[in-house]
This record gives C-alpha cells, sequence and structure tokens, in this order.
C-alpha cells in the first residue's frame, strides 16, 4: 500500500464532484487546503494515530479531528459504548441518564464549576455562555483577544484566529456593524491593551472571553501573570472572565488550564474532546451564574439534539479513559509532546529556515519566524509561503498536519513514540529541502 505520496485520483475526483455542491467542496473551510494550495484528502477511515484516503494512502495523522481524538482513532472504549447505546436509541429530546453522568463526571473533574449545560457544538457553547455572562451582569459589551477563536457566531467573528486568519479575513461580510461595535479586542498577552478597555467602557463590560493557552493562532501559551491579571481585571470591575477551554480542556490536562495555572474562570466552555469524537459542546460554571438559564432563571437557551445519548456515551467513555490510573495518559502525553518539541527544535536548528517551535503538553506549533509569538501580531510575522511548502513536502511524505500556520499538531495517546520519531525526522529533512 502507498504511503501519502501515492497518487490521490479519487479525493481530486471527490473534491471536484464536491464544489458543485457544497460551497467551495467543504463544510469547513479550512479543510479545502486552499491556503497550502493542495487538493483536500478525503478520507475513508481512520483508526489509533492513522487514517486512510480514498485512494487507499495511509498517513499519521497529527490533527486528531482537530483535537477530539485525544485517545486516537476508535478508542475501544468508546466505541463500546456507543455500540450499548445505539441498541436503546439515537436521541430522544428528553432527559436521560447518560446525560446526568457526563455533568457530574464534568464537575468532579475540572475545578470551580457547580453545573454545566451541554449542547452541540463549540461555537453553540461559546455563543450561549456570552449570552448567559451579559444576562448575569445585565451588560453589553464583552472583550475578546486578537487571534483567538472562539466559533463562528456573529459578535465573536472579530479578529479571530484558526481559518479566518487562515484565509486572512479581518472581519466577515454578514455581521452587523451593531454587533461588532460591543465586542472590544484586546493584544494577548497585553494586559494594557485590556485596562485600557475597562478604562473607555466602563462599567459597560459583561465578560472578557479568552483562550487560556491559544490554540488558534498556532500554539501561543499565556506569559506569565497573564491570566492572573484578566482574573483581577474581571474581579475589579465585576466582569465575568470566560475561559474558552474548547481545545485545553482535558488536554492541557485533567482540569483544564484552571487547574495547569491555578486561576478560577467564571464561566468555561468546552467542546472537542468532551463529545470523543461526536458533536458536543457545553458551557459550566458557578452555580449563581448558571442558575439564570432557562428554565430556572431567565436567559433562554435550547437545542434538539443538546445531551444527545450517543454524544453523552462517547463523553462519558472518553472522560472516563482520560481520568483512569491518576493522570497516567496525561504524563505519557507530556512524554510524548516533549519528545515532539524536541525533535521539532534539532530539526529547525539543523537547517537554515527561520523558525521557532513552541508547545505545551500534546499540543505544539513550528512557526516560520523566528519569534518568539506571543500576540496576533508576532504570529502574523510567519512565512505562510513557506509554510505551504512544508505542508506538501509533509504530506507527501504521509503526514497529516493542519494546513494552516495558525493552528496547532495535535498529540493523541495513540502515536507511538516511532511515530513521533518519524515525523520529527520527516520535518529535518523536510526543512532541509524547503
Ligand atoms: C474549535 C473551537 C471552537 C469552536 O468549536 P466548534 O465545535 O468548531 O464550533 C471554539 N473555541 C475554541 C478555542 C476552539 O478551538
Amino acid at each position: 500500500m502507498p504511503i501519502g505520496h501515492g497518487a490521490r485520483k479519487e479525493s481530486q475526483r471527490l473534491f471536484t464532484e464536491a464544489q458543485a455542491l457544497i460551497p467551495g467542496g467543504v463544510n469547513s473551510p479550512v479543510r479545502a487546503y486552499r491556503s497550502v494550495g493542495e487538493t483536500p484528502v478525503f478520507y475513508d477511515r481512520a483508526d489509533g494515530a492513522y487514517v486512510w484516503d480514498v485512494d487507499g494512502n495511509k498517513y499519521t495523522d497529527f490533527v486528531g479531528s482537530w483535537g477530539p481524538m485525544i485517545l486516537g482513532h476508535r478508542p475501544a472504549a468508546v466505541m463500546q459504548a456507543v455500540a450499548d447505546q445505539l441498541t436503546r436509541g439515537t436521541s430522544y429530546g428528553a432527559p436521560c441518564e447518560a446525560e446526568v453522568i457526563l455533568a457530574e463526571k464534568i464537575v468532579s473533574l475540572v475545578p470551580n464549576i457547580d453545573m454545566v449545560r451541554m449542547v452541540s457544538s463549540g461555537t453553540e457553547a461559546t455563543m450561549s455562555a456570552l449570552r448567559l455572562a451579559r444576562g448575569y451582569t445585565k451588560r453589553e459589551k464583552i472583550i475578546k483577544f486578537e487571534g483567538n477563536y472562539h466559533g463562528h457566531s456573529d459578535a465573536l467573528l472579530v479578529s479571530a484566529g484558526s481559518g479566518v486568519a487562515t484565509l486572512s479575513i479581518p472581519g466577515t461580510p454578514g455581521v452587523t456593524e451593531g454587533t461588532a461595535k460591543d465586542t472590544l479586542v484586546a493584544r494577548y498577552n497585553d494586559l494594557d491593551s485590556v485596562a485600557a478597555l475597562f478604562a473607555a467602557h466602563k462599567d459597560q463590560i459583561a465578560a472578557i472571553i479568552v483562550e487560556p493557552i491559544a490554540g488558534n493562532m498556532g500554539l501561543v501559551p499565556p506569559l506569565p501573570g497573564f491570566l492572573e491579571g484578566l482574573r483581577t481585571l474581571c474581579d475589579d470591575n465585576g466582569t465575568v472572565l470566560l475561559f474558552d477551554e474548547v481545545i485545553s480542556g482535558f488536554r492541557a490536562s485533567l482540569g483544564g488550564a484552571q487547574e495547569l495555572f491555578g486561576i478560577q474562570a467564571d464561566l468555561v466552555t468546552f467542546g472537542k474532546i468532551i463529545g470523543g469524537g461526536f458533536p458536543v459542546g457545553c458551557f459550566a460554571g458557578r452555580a449563581d451564574i448558571m442558575k439564570c438559564l432557562a428554565p430556572s432563571g431567565p436567559v433562554y437557551q435550547a437545542g434538539t439534539l443538546s445531551g444527545n445519548p450517543i454524544a453523552m456515551a462517547a463523553g462519558i467513555a472518553t472522560l472516563s479513559e482520560l481520568a483512569k490510573g491518576d493522570g497516567a495518559i496525561y504524563k505519557r502525553l507530556d512524554a510524548k509532546g516533549a519528545l515532539l518539541k524536541q525533535g521539532l527544535k534539532d530539526a529547525v536548528s539543523g537547517s537554515d529556515i527561520q523558525a521557532c517551535v513552541q508547545s505545551l503538553g500534546s499540543l505544539a506549533t513550528i512557526f516560520f519566524t523566528p519569534g518568539p509569538v506571543t500576540d496576533w501580531q508576532s504570529a502574523s510575522l510567519s512565512d505562510t509561503e513557506l509554510f505551504s511548502r512544508y505542508f506538501k513536502l509533509m504530506l507527501r511524505r504521509g503526514f497529516i498536519i493542519a494546513p494552516s500556520q495558525y493552528e496547532c499538531l495535535f498529540v493523541s495517546d495513540a502515536h507511538t513514540e516511532e511515530d513521533i520519531i518519524a515525523f520529527t525526522s520527516a520535518v529535518k529533512d523536510v526543512l532541509c529541502e524547503l
């Protein structure tokens, strides 16, 4: 069976067909590989750390569905839980025990949260959590950070990272000025920029929404004092601190960034990992805020498929696996992340390429800029043309990485040391070829 660099005729055929039927041929923009000038790979199946395309090529996968597959593809415990639930129905639109079990798991594993509301995506989670913060504080404005991505709801697409950054879209048509004006934008890792917004909009700011570990402009960890400073500013101004942990939740540590950095958020959003590969998101937080939600309070929020029993079963099984053995899986993930980081650093220093490697646990990014990258401004200095060439060569060698400079490498528990070493030695060769 050819590895990666085999022909991709079937992918090309399907992409041509798809483009006539689906805008851009894809159901989420970055998947189109447009910014790297490639034909997207159409997947046929996935197992463990690997995926196979419709042409029969095998790849080692460092995207993992953009984060959810922290256990690898098709982990046995999750497959079994889903199979069991399938025999009892696929959607109820009524309460079921699995919702209570998953909520209890999340509350017991994550610090500082009392209650959880399940939704069907990360976008819904952040959108609903902001509505709740606005309803709770009776204020209208929010602060977000340039280069952070919180899903595609109107208020949060202003200066967003991820695909919006990849496609160089400053804002987006379809978001009204009225909506955009309530979203104030600060600079990541820059407390002065946040303090200035508070000074200019006294008593008007409902919430700060932040990726406590930024993963949508490439991997950008918070500088020491940044999250602490946000906490203090929120306390001083009666503002809700909302940690968007859709990537970092259950990845940075079992309790997420709150646990890792010892900072208490008022509301937290999750997604990706908590659905174990099914469409799930949730928002969670202190009881006094969460109780403002309908039907216990006046802030409306609802969903036909919210708390879907199959997604709940997958989520419960995933979190149970992650919680096994007192953090053993995170020790393994951190060790693999460290191996990846060192291999990438060696690859960079062994080449003439100007690049820096940033990582945290099982997340990493090679930025094609000397760095360090601390915010969107420094991230955007990256040579994206060089990234595209790197991407193409890695794909040809049988490695799937995110088709954008402004994303992370995702390591899963299914990756072996050999997988990581094979990857970093390919990076080493490719950087010398560039
Ligand atoms: C992926 C992501 C979202 C959006 O989640 P979807 O499930 O794609 O809607 C929100 N916030 C962060 C930090 C994310 O990485």
